[in-house]
């Protein structure tokens, strides 16, 4: 026999299991049964595939088995089993590793949090037995083991006896305690209805003893009990099933049961597609953003089944990277079963299948938008920056389709506002669509850029994503409309003073800005009367295509070395310290660089971008004060 210790993560999480406070326990027996039919899919899928192997339907099937006396409940399943290796692998480590380590530093040491949001699968067993016992004997195995378990101590692998292949698990469980009675998982009434409530869409049977009454033979009349093995699931697939007899919390176990998501779904829909290609589906948006879903390790895709069979556990062509944050399941009589996953590219209905997929999710997210704008905002909190990619990326192939899914914070209304909004009220003498890009609404909202956009009274969006700027490059325009950033050097507003007058300060003006400009070399392109500007002195902005924000965000990629926006100078000549400036200029050119100095860094400020040398600012400061 060997004995083994659980790597530590798993230790904790198995403390956290046994000692867990975690009110929902019953949800070990849909973790269990979710295992057990995971694996007769698995077995299925390569009976109706491999030649060699020949199975009856009655051989796949989920037998629960709750034994009063010696308090222990069996789940036995007749599915694919797992090695000595298997068991180790499976059960010694916990599959989801970096769920303990993202929750740790959070929050709840109790276990809620973790059973809440991420589900432990076969771990939460522990939650109702303080000894788990694993037989399992592998397809195209002649031996068997048996893993057991009492907790954090370790676990045992051993050789065992076992005919059939499959796996049987059983849990001894735990004496009642004050606050939890755990006699109840023994009790036939109560099992039947966790299944009904969690596995009833179980494709495979599950099978359980159940007592019934019939009339007592002779003469003396009454009633008998007797006991008659039972399928107490009603097997049909939830998505063979019709709408009009689902209800949300149907939906809403279904997403729990097949683990999409440990968070409540958004919204679902389901799909009954008769057209050109026949499929049903249930695709739903979660309601939380996954913890990894910003990371490599996030992988899309949907299950596919081939009329019934699962044969692809995460289909990623079926959904475009834009919507990969959708959960959910196809099944389509048109597959073939024997598909292999380079094949699928290629196949013209599954590609039919991902199209309409793509305007079905479109729709939905659209019908969010019009009908429950709180539940879009929050749709879009988790996963706007994935739209907003996807606008970005393929150099702008699916803008068309993601445009009017955005949602921008508007300077008027103080809240999140769509393009379309923003256009239909653009006023008669308004050419562009504003935007200004900063890190915090409040940052942008005390932009010196966005004073002439303002006080013409024109709407701004506020954008403060580091992708947002990028995504409207691409975008372009919306509506024949282009965007125009405050910060561009023709916002397309007719100055109030009229043009003649400015070419004559310009010329005036000339040598004053030059000199400043030589001051600033390497700095700045060039300074420049601001046209922009009401009441602040100065600004920052840039010409061409990169903006300073955007300078900012390639700048913080490991490839950014080097990246430089065009920046130019603006100083408000209309602001009194343009003529300190001026007399600088006439009198004492050592005052000139110290103030253009002084007005450079505050405009970096401004822009949030960093001082060069924060000392001499500081200390250019002191000199102006003394
Ligand atoms: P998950 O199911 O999310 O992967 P679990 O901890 O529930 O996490 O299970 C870990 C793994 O153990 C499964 O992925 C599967 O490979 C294996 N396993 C669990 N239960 C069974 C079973 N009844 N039959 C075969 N394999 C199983």
């Amino acid at each position: 026999m060997i004995k083994k210790e659980f790597k530590a993560e798993s230790k904790r999480l198995l403390e956290m299991m046994i000692n867990s406070i975690y009110t929902q326990k019953e949800i070990f027996l849909r973790e269990l049964i979710s295992n057990a039919s995971d694996a007769i899919d698995k077995i299925y899928y390569k009976a109706l595939t491999d030649e060699q192997l020949v199975f009856n339907k009655d051989d796949y099937y989920i037998r629960i088995t709750a034994d009063k006396e010696n308090r222990t409940l069996t789940i036995a399943d007749t599915g694919i089993g797992m090695t000595q290796e298997d068991l180790e692998n499976n059960l010694g480590i916990i599959a989801k590793s970096g769920s303990l380590a993202f929750k740790n530093e959070n929050e709840a040491k109790d276990g809620h949090n973790i059973i809440g949001q991420f589900g432990v699968g076969f771990y939460s067993a522990f939650m109702v037995a303080d000894q788990v016992t694993v037989i399992s004997k592998a397809l195209g195995s002649d031996q068997a083991y048996r893993w057991e378990s009492e907790g954090t101590d370790g676990y045992t692998i051993e050789p065992c006896e076992k005919d059939a292949v499959g796996t049987e698990i059983t849990l001894k469980i735990k004496e009642n305690t004050e606050d939890d009675r755990y006699d109840e998982y023994l009790e036939e009434y109560r099992l039947r209805s966790i299944i009904k409530k969690y596995s009833d869409f179980i494709r495979y049977p599950i099978k359980m003893e159940v007592t019934g009454h019939r009339p007592k033979e002779g003469e003396d009349g009454g009633f008998e009990e007797y006991k008659e093995e039972q399928t107490v699931n009603s097997m049909v697939p939830i998505w063979r099933k019709n709408k009009s007899e689902l209800t949300q919390e149907d939906y809403e176990n279904f997403y729990a049961e097949k683990r999409y998501g440990f968070d409540k779904p958004l919204t679902y829909v389901h799909v009954k597609a008769d057209g050109a290609v026949v499929y049903n589906a249930i695709l739903f948006i979660p309601e939380n953003t996954p913890f990894d879903y910003y990371t490599k390790e996030y992988e899309k895709g949907l299950e596919l089944y081939s009329n019934g069979v699962l044969i692809m556990d995460k289909c990623g062509d079926l959904l475009p990277d834009y919507f990969s944050f959708v959960k959910g399941m196809v099944d389509s009589e048109d597959l073939s079963l024997n598909i292999s996953r380079e094949m699928l590219q290629h196949d013209r209905q599954l590609t039919l299948i991902a199209k309409n997929i793509k305007s079905k999710i479109k729709s939905q997210l659209q019908s969010l938008l019009k009908d429950d704008r709180e539940k879009y905002e929050s749709f879009f909190k988790a996963f706007g920056r994935q739209l907003k990619f996807g606008v970005y990326n393929d150099y702008g192939a699916n803008k068309d389709v993601l445009s009017d899914l955005l949602l921008f914070t508007s300077s008027k209304e103080k809240k999140l506002v769509t393009l379309d909004e923003y256009v239909s009220r653009m006023p008669e003498d308004q050419k562009y669509i504003y935007y200004a890009s900063g890190t915090s609404v409040e940052r942008i909202e005390k932009l010196p850029q966005t004073e002439l956009v303002a006080d013409k009274g024109f709407e701004i969006l506020y954008l403060t994503d580091d992708i947002d700027e990028f995504a409207i490059k691409m975008l372009m325009n919306y509506k024949e409309k282009e965007f125009k950033s405050v910060s561009s050097s023709d916002l397309g507003i007719e100055a109030d003073a009229d043009e003649a007058a400015s070419e004559e300060e310009k010329a005036e003006n000339k040598e004053l800005f030059e000199a400043m400009s030589s001051l600033l070399s390497g700095k700045v392109k060039s300074v420049k009367a601001s046209k922009r500007l009401k009441s602040h002195p100065v600004c920052l902005t840039a010409e061409g295509d990169l903006s300073i924000e955007m300078e900012k965000v390639l700048k913080s990629m490991p490839s950014g070395e080097g990246i430089q926006a065009d920046k130019v100078l603006e100083i408000n000549v209309h602001h009194e310290v343009f003529q300190s400036l001026k007399d600088a200029f006439e009198k004492d050119r050592e005052k000139l660089g110290l103030f253009t100095s002084l007005l450079y860094n505050q405009a970096l400020l401004i822009e949030g971008l960093p001082l060069q040398d924060p000392v001499e600012f500081t200390n250019d400061i002191c000199k102006i004060m003394v």
